[in-house]
């Protein structure tokens, strides 16, 4: 019996919510008295496997394969199967980025197991796990059970904290990967990336987002609030109408329909705070919202509200940033 996190390696390193999922694993590996199997999938896991093994996993798994060079999604189930079935996992953890949410749910699938997606909690019961969903925009958390031996969570992005690296670190264990090109189903024949040295919108500590209210010049607006978000070591974030408007991209949308998010700090300017929108960033330790409508419905969520203009606001919010940064 153990709980296994799949760590998810993107093409500049580990994808680092999935040490948040690694983190809250150590405390329900407590409640279950379990180990925690960190499994690492690639053509090269060594160095991923390093920084893992540092997050109190007890134990790190690679799969190694030129197979698994890119990620194809049967090909990382395939992978994935062999190494609960090694870990002898009763529990299959991931984050629910695109990739993790797809994984999960074949892995579940092919497992015969229970899944609960994008859970924003938890906790043990009984010797079983309790995975509480966040659903109807953010308005009824569900605590979902499991009836299959094994269950598989995918967990939300900044749903827990990051755990603190520590120099001590499990044993990385090789497994020895039955997988060929004949066990996998789909080509990967060209990956294009739109995001090159952009910050994650999912995993943002801070976003700065903008709305409508840069419609009088959508170019100088958005210029304006990428400015900001790069002062402040921010991700850039939009609302539907922005993105519909074609003032931004859709990878870039939040909310109901967009990315679910929970920075520590959420500055929205020119965004009226609609539910939908609100659906995505509601968690946000901190808002911040900037609209020349003190009705705006966003000021009843923020925590601190400028009534202006964002051609303003966000200039002076810069420059004083930039002062106070050095
Ligand atoms: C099924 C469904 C799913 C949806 N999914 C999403 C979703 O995922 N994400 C999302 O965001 N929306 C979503 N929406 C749309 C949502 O209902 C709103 O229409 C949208 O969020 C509005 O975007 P906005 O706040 O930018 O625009 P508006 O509501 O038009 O607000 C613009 C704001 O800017 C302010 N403003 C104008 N000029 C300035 C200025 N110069 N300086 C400062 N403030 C200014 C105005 O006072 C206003 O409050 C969805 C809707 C539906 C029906």
């Amino acid at each position: 019996m153990s709980i296994l996190v799949w760590i998810e390696q993107a093409s500049n390193g580990p994808v680092a919510s999935s040490f948040e999922v690694v983190g809250k694993a150590r405390e329900l590996a407590g409640a279950l008295s379990t180990q925690v199997v960190a499994a690492v999938a690639g053509d090269d896991t060594a160095a991923t496997a390093e920084v893992a093994r540092t997050y109190g996993a007890d134990v790190v798994m690679t799969l190694t394969s030129p197979v698994l060079a890119g990620f194809r999604l049967s090909a990382y189930a395939h992978a994935l199967k062999q190494a609960i079935n090694e870990a002898g996992a009763t529990v299959v953890l991931m984050a629910a980025t695109v990739r993790g949410r797809e994984l999960a749910a074949t892995l579940a699938c092919d497992l015969g197991a229970g899944y609960a997606p994008d859970v924003v909690d938890l906790r043990v019961e009984s010797g079983k796990l309790v995975a509480v969903r966040s659903v109807y925009s953010n308005n009824i958390l569900t605590d979902v059970t499991f009836n299959s031996d094994i269950q598989v969570a995918s967990v939300r992005p900044r749903s827990f904290p990051m755990p603190e690296a520590g120099s001590a670190g499990g044993e990385v264990r090789a497994i020895d990967l039955a997988i060929s090109e004949d066990d996998v189903k789909e080509k990967l024949v060209e990956v294009k990336s739109t995001d090159a040295g952009e910050i994650s919108l999912t995993d943002a500590a801070k976003i700065v987002s903008g709305g409508r209210g840069v419609a009088q010049d959508p170019a100088k607006g958005f210029a304006l609030v990428s400015e900001l978000a790069a002062t402040i070591g921010a991700a850039v974030g939009a609302s539907r109408a922005a993105v519909d408007a074609g003032y931004i991209p859709y990878k870039h949308q939040v909310g109901q329909t967009g990315k679910t998010v929970k920075p520590d700090l959420y500055i929205a300017a020119g965004i009226s705070g609609a539910i939908q929108h609100l659906a995505g960033m509601g968690g946000s330790k901190v808002i911040v919202a900037i609209n020349k409508d003190g009705d705006a419905p966003i000021f009843d969520r923020a925590n601190y509200g400028v009534v202006g203009d964002l051609y303003e606001v966000l200039p002076a919010l810069t420059e004083e940033f930039k002062k106070r940064l050095g």
